[in-house]
Parts: structure tokens; sequence; C-alpha cells
């Protein structure tokens, strides 16, 4: 390939802090929340231009739908992003769980909210790009945006871009599964102009349990046994019926997929029914084919809808996710990496910073924790490999396949941000390095800010 030298410049320190965090999705706002309750200067970064992640960026409104009443889960900051959008008036009940399922645009007001309550100061509209670094320790990171590139400096970095970005650039060891086992990208949509009582009528007719989800590509799933009879607001007949009708090409058997909340108004929010197999989220060669394949799939699922779905005659395309929605890409060698047992076998450690309860979602397994069985989070999950005072937190901490189907659900990414955000702070007012900070301080913080770490 042909190469040209970029030439070196100077660059601006537009601005220093305390705690920087990159990217603000689920691991990333309940990291800088965290952090600034704990009492240090917060700042956080974000390429787009609202805070929540996946949540608002994709359109991923389930956070919290593996609730029964049995789960024993944290209540700390993952908790609250729903009960602060319920009383904001941005969430409605959940169809399969004991949960609220938080609706995506009104969650961008929600979290500017949060934001600004605990004085963290917001950059949005900037990309990481780069990291500034003294031998292997992180000083700050390099931005570009409307303005070029400037630079941020900081005491402690924690990396919250899904994607292990900073880490990565930074040198710290990543893995990442080679694209054909990646899990699928989606496009997520929202319809309008629904029929909701003939649509709840028509899913009271014929209700699908969990062991439906056999419906082809990412939908054929194991369970422990105990969910095959529960409820699931699953999709596939329609598309089924549109590939028999020659609506649907046949190939395309992947459409099939969960709604998430019929509401009042005529809208059907959270249409996760598209699966986008071999899509690397780290190359933008593959995101450019996957966006616009995924809107095209998206529009044949609406005309599907549309034929065969009671209560759906009339339903027109409301909004798409503003980006693709990509679940499984680079993963941090942390000090410690989650086994699939931890996840599986009630995992337990001295140094946990967080309990999510046997919520196992992804790799073609779903358990669903019905029996209050749960596992912990260790402090050693968080920390990086070879670079000094930064943190990962998110779905790009360190775990094997069924661990991390566990670890990537929103409300575990908010748990890990929450312990990231407190050890953070906690070890610049303790003046000691993040591998030597006294635990049990991080424990005692994340108690006092309402969050469970045993
Ligand atoms: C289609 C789909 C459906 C899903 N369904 C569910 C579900 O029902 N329930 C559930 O719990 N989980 C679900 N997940 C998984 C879950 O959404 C993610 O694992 C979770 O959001 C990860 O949180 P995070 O904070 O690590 O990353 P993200 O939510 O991806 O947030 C990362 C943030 O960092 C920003 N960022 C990235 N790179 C940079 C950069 N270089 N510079 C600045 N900012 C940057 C991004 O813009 C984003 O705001 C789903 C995922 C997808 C894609």
């Amino acid at each position: 390939m042909q190469k040209i030298l970029e030439p070196s410049r100077e660059i601006d320190v537009i601005h220093k802090t305390d705690v920087l965090v990159v990217g603000s999705g689920p691991g990333g706002l309940s990291a800088a929340l965290a952090a600034a309750r704990a009492g240090v200067e917060v700042t956080l970064v974000e390429r787009f231009g609202c805070f929540g992640g996946n949540i608002t960026v994709v359109g991923v409104e389930g956070m919290h739908w593996y609730r029964h009443e049995d789960t024993v889960e944290s209540d700390g900051i993952a908790r609250e992003f729903e009960e602060t959008a319920k009383a904001a008036g941005a969430a409605v009940p959940e169809s399969q769980s004991l949960s609220y399922e938080i609706d995506s645009e009104g969650f961008k007001l929600v979290a500017d909210n949060m934001v600004q309550d605990a004085g963290i100061h917001p950059m949005l509209h900037r990309s990481f790009v780069a990291p500034v670094m003294d031998g292997d320790t992180i000083t700050g990171i390099i931005t570009e945006s409307k303005a070029g590139r400037e630079a941020i400096l900081a005491k402690r970095v924690i990396d919250a871009t899904g994607d292990a970005d900073v880490a990565h650039r930074a040198g710290a060891p990543c893995t990442k599964a080679p694209r054909e086992d990646l899990m699928a990208a989606s496009v997520m949509f929202h319809v309008a102009g629904v029929d909701k009582a003939r649509f709840i009528e028509g899913v009271k007719a014929d209700p699908q349990t969990y062991k439906d989800w056999g419906g082809g590509g990412e939908w054929n799933i194991e369970t422990s046994g105990k969910e095959d009879d529960m409820f699931s607001p699953f999709l596939h007949k329609p598309f089924a019926q549109a590939i028999k009708a020659g609506m649907i090409p046949a190939q395309l058997n992947t459409i099939a997929g969960t709604w998430g909340a019929a509401h009042d108004t005529g809208e059907l929010t959270y249409m996760n029914l598209i699966h986008l197999a071999n899509c690397d989220g780290t190359d933008p060669n593959d995101l450019t084919v996957n966006e616009i394949e995924g809107r095209r799939q998206a529009m044949l699922a609406i005309e599907a809808l549309r034929a065969f779905t009671p209560g759906c005659e009339n339903i027109r395309l409301r909004n798409f996710g503003m980006s693709l929605g990509i679940r499984d890409t680079r993963k941090v060698t942390t000090q410690y990496v989650m086994t699939n047992e931890d996840a599986r076998e009630q995992g337990r450690f001295e140094d946990s910073i967080g309990i999510f309860p046997e919520f196992i979602d992804g790799y073609g397994t779903l358990i669903l924790p019905t029996t209050g069985r749960y596992f912990e989070i260790p402090y050693r999950n968080i920390l990086p490999k070879k670079v000094k005072n930064l943190l990962i937190s998110g779905r790009a901490t360190g775990g094997e396949k069924y661990a991390h189907a566990a670890t990537r659900n929103m409300a575990c990414c908010a748990v890990i941000g929450q312990g990231a955000g407190v050890a953070a702070a906690l070890s610049i007012k303790s003046n000691r390095e993040l591998e030597d900070i006294d635990v049990t301080a991080i424990q005692s913080e994340l108690d006092r800010q309402g969050a469970r770490a045993h």
C-alpha cells in the first residue's frame, strides 16, 4: 500500500482535568458520574452530539429486560438510569420483565441533566484519535473535531469507547475475534402508525416464548431450560410468511427478533430485527457496507410487518438509530480476564467492584437471572496491562466468550463504570497509583453511593 508521511505539529492543550472519561455510553456515563460524586473534577468526551452511547445513538432501549422477581442486582447508577428516566417520563413498562424500557430520545435529556447536576465538564463532538503518553503512562488524549486537533490532559483516563480505542492506541494488549466469529451488527429502528390495541391482541392470541427463538441466524439459542416457556416479544412468523410470499429473499432468514415497547401514541420502538454477520466495527469499510445493507433490510422487515402483523397495516418508519449497532470488537487483556465459569458459576472476588445477575445473552446462549444467582466483577478486570493511569469500562473489559455475553449488557457496563469512576477518583485523592489503591476504600465509596460491591 502506498504511504505518506504525516508532518508533526504543535497542538493546543485546551483543557486539563482530574479524570477524563472517553465515551459516554452506559460504561462511560456511569464512570463520569461516579468519579464526580466521589469528589474530583471530571471531563466527559464524546464523538457524537449526545450522551448515552448505544441507548441514545443506536436506540437500544432494553437496559433491564432480564429482571424477574428473584433477580439480584446492583442498586447503583445502573438502576438510577432507569429510575431517573421513569421520573422524567422517558421510560415505559417493558413487555417481558419487571423493568422499564428507556426511551432512547428522552434519555438524551436525562443524560444531559445528570451530567450537569454532577458538575461534569461536557465535551461533545470530539473524537479521541491518539493518546498523549509519557513513557508507559497515559497523561491525556488528542481529539479531532471541526476545530482540528486538540489536546486534553488528565491525571487518570477511563477508556469507555466500547472498542478500546484508547487502550489499543496506548499499547495495552487487546484481542479481537476473527470477523466471522464476532456477534452480528444491527441497524435498529422505530416505527409509527401502529394500532396498539390490535397489535397487543395479536401478540396475546399467539404468544411467543424464548423457545421460539429458533428462526435461524442469530436466533438459534440454547437456554438453561427454565426460560423456554416464558413470554418473549419475539417476531419471526411475519418474516417467514414474507419469504414464502417472495417479498423477502430466502437467504434473509436472519430477519427476526424482538420488539421493545408498544406505545399508546402508536409507536413500536427498539425493533431489534436486523442481524448483519461479518461486520468488524473497527473497520469503516465494514461499517459503510452494513449501514446501507441494514437500512435496506429494515425496509423489507417493515413491508413484511405491514402485510402479516395485525395492527401494523399502516406503519411507517419513524427513525433508524443514528448509527449501526456494534456488539463485539476489541477486548482489553486486563490483569484479570473474566472466565466463562465466573459468569456461569457465581464468581466471587475479594476485590469486587460490583455485582451483576446471571444474565447471559449472546453467542447462541440465553440464560435469564430468575433464581437470584449473580457474579462479582473484580477490580483487576478493569486494569489494563502495560499502560499506567488508564482504566477500562464498558463492553471492552477482558472476558471469555460467555463472560462477555454477560458483561456486555448495558446494566453491567454501568456497574463496571461506577467502579471505574470511583477507583479513578480515589487514586487521585489518595495519591496512589491505580494498581496500589486500597480496594476496600473503593467498596466503601460504592456503598456510600448506593451500589453493591458484594
Ligand atoms: C443492536 C444491539 C442491541 C443490543 N441489545 C441490548 C439489550 O437489549 N440489552 C443490553 O443490556 N444490551 C444490549 N446491547 C449491548 C449494549 O448496548 C452494549 O454492549 C453497551 O451499550 C456497551 O456499553 P459501552 O458504554 O461499553 O459502549 P457504548 O454504549 O457503545 O458507548 C460507547 C460511547 O463511546 C463513544 N465513542 C466511541 N469511540 C469514540 C472515540 N474514538 N472518541 C469519542 N467517543 C467515542 C461512542 O460514540 C459511544 O457514545 C445491544 C447492542 C446492540 C448493538
